[in-house]
C-alpha cells in the first residue's frame, strides 16, 4: 500500500460547488491535509474565471487557506473536461442536487472519481452509498460501475446529512438485536439547506415542519446502508422507518429524536455497549471513538456537543423506555462536517488506504 503518511506527492483533488455551504467545507477541512491537495476549484457558468477570494461568500470561521484564495474557479462544463484543464483525479463533489446527476455522470465517464454529497446517484444499483463505519464493503460496486463508464472513473456517495447521524446512531443497536421498526423525528440545522438558504424572516423564532424530499431519504437510504452484498447486489435490510422532518433555528447540526423496535430485545446498558463498541478505523478524519454517549437526559445539544471529535463523531444521549416502541434517544451531528465534507473525504481516505486509488 502506497504510505501517505508523509506526502511528498499528495493526490491532487477537485472541488466541484466550491463556492456553495458543502464546497466551503470541503476547502476548510481539507487544509494540510496529509493525502489530498485541491488543484481545481469548479462551480457555474457565473462563477467562472473569477478569482474565488473575491468571488466566494466565504461562510467560514477560519480564513480562506491561502493556497486556495487566488485560485481561479473553473466551469463543470464539458468543453473544460475535454480540453482536460481539471488536474485532479478525484472530485469532491457539493453539486446542487438540480445539476449533480449529469455533471456526475459526465465526469465518470471521463475517467474521475467522483465523491458525492448529492442525492442523484445515491440508490443506483452500482453505486456505494457508504459510511465506511457500516458498509464499506458496498465499495466492491465500483467494480461493477466500471464497465458502465468503460473507464477508470466512478462515483462514490455519502449519504443524506440526517441519514449519516441516523444510520450510525442505529447500525450496532440494528447489527446486535435487529431493529424491526424505527419512528424519528428531526430538528435540521438551516446549513442543511445551502445558502442563502431558507429566509431569515421565515426561519427566526420559527419551525417549518416540512423539508422537501427529506423524509423519503431518510425512509430509505438506511436500508441500501444496512443491506448485504450478495453477489454483485445489494440485498436492503428489511426495517421499517417513517420519519418527520423541521428545520429550525439552529445554524449548524442536525438533532434527531429517534424510537425503535428490535427483533431482539435488549437492556439499557446493551444498547450503550452496542455504541461503544462501534469500531472506527485509522486514517485522519475518522473519530477515534465514532459514538459518545452522553449520560445527561439535557443532552446532546447543538451549542454544547456538536465539535465532539472535530465534528466527526455522532453523541448520543437520554436513552429511556418507549411506551409504544421499545426504546427512545437523541442523537446529533453535524451537518455540513460528518453529514457531508467530512463524510465524503472519510471515504476518500478509505479508498486510498484501501488501494481503490
Ligand atoms: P449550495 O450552498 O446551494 O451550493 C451549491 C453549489 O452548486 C454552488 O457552488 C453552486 O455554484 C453550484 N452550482 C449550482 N448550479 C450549478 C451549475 N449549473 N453548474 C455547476 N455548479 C453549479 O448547496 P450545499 O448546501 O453546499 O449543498 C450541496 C450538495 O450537497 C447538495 O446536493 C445538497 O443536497 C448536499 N448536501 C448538503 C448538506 C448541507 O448540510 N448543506 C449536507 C449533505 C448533503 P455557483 O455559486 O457558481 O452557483
Amino acid at each position: 500500500m502506497p504510505d501517505y503518511s508523509n506526502m511528498n506527492r499528495k493526490i491532487k483533488v477537485g472541488i466541484l460547488g466550491c463556492t456553495g455551504a458543502v464546497g466551503q467545507k470541503f476547502i476548510s477541512l481539507l487544509k494540510d491535509h496529509p493525502y489530498f491537495e485541491i488543484s481545481d476549484i469548479a462551480a457555474s457558468e457565473s462563477s467562472k474565471g473569477k478569482i474565488y477570494s473575491e468571488h466566494v461568500n466565504w461562510k467560514e470561521a477560519e480564513a480562506i487557506p491561502e493556497d486556495v484564495a487566488g485560485m481561479k474557479i473553473k466551469s463543470c462544463n464539458i468543453e473544460d473536461l475535454s480540453s482536460r484543464i481539471l488536474f485532479s483525479r478525484i472530485l469532491f463533489s457539493g453539486l446542487d442536487s438540480k445539476v449533480a446527476g449529469e455533471i456526475e455522470e459526465k465526469m465518470a465517464r471521463a475517467g474521475f472519481i467522483v465523491i458525492s454529497n448529492s442525492r442523484n446517484h445515491r440508490m443506483n444499483e452500482d453505486v456505494p452509498l457508504v459510511i465506511p463505519e457500516i458498509n464499506s464493503s458496498h465499495f466492491d460496486l465500483i467494480k461493477k460501475q466500471k464497465t458502465r463508464w468503460d473507464s477508470d472513473g466512478f462515483i462514490v456517495t455519502n449519504p443524506n446529512c440526517s441519514v449519516i447521524v441516523l444510520a450510525l446512531a442505529l447500525y450496532p443497536i440494528h447489527k446486535k438485536f435487529g431493529l424491526k421498526n424505527v419512528i424519528v423525528t428531526t430538528m435540521q440545522a438551516i446549513s442543511g439547506a445551502g445558502y442563502p438558504g431558507v429566509s431569515s424572516m421565515d426561519i427566526l423564532g420559527n419551525i417549518i415542519p416540512h423539508i422537501p424530499g427529506e423524509e423519503e431519504k431518510i425512509e430509505t437510504e438506511p436500508l441500501k446502508i444496512f443491506g448485504e452484498f450478495e453477489q454483485d447486489k445489494i440485498k436492503f435490510a428489511d426495517l421499517k422507518i417513517s420519519a418527520m422532518c423541521n428545520r429550525v433555528p439552529v445554524y449548524n447540526g442536525h438533532t434527531l429524536a429517534i424510537s425503535f423496535e428490535t427483533e431482539v430485545k435488549a437492556n439499557k446498558d446493551e444498547i450503550i455497549k452496542s455504541w461503544n463498541e462501534l469500531k472506527s478505523f485509522d486514517t485522519p478524519f475518522s473519530p477515534q471513538k465514532v459514538i459518545h454517549y452522553l449520560e445527561n437526559e439535557f443532552r446532546p445539544q447543538p451549542l454544547l456537543d456538536l465539535i465532539t471529535e472535530n465534528g466527526m463523531a455522532v453523541t448520543t444521549g437520554n436513552l429511556r423506555k418507549c411506551n409504544i416502541l421499545d426504546w427512545k434517544f437523541t442523537a446529533l451531528g453535524h451537518n455540513t462536517i460528518r453529514g457531508a465534507a467530512g463524510a465524503a473525504i472519510l471515504n476518500a481516505e478509505y479508498l486510498v488506504k484501501n488501494n481503490f486509488i
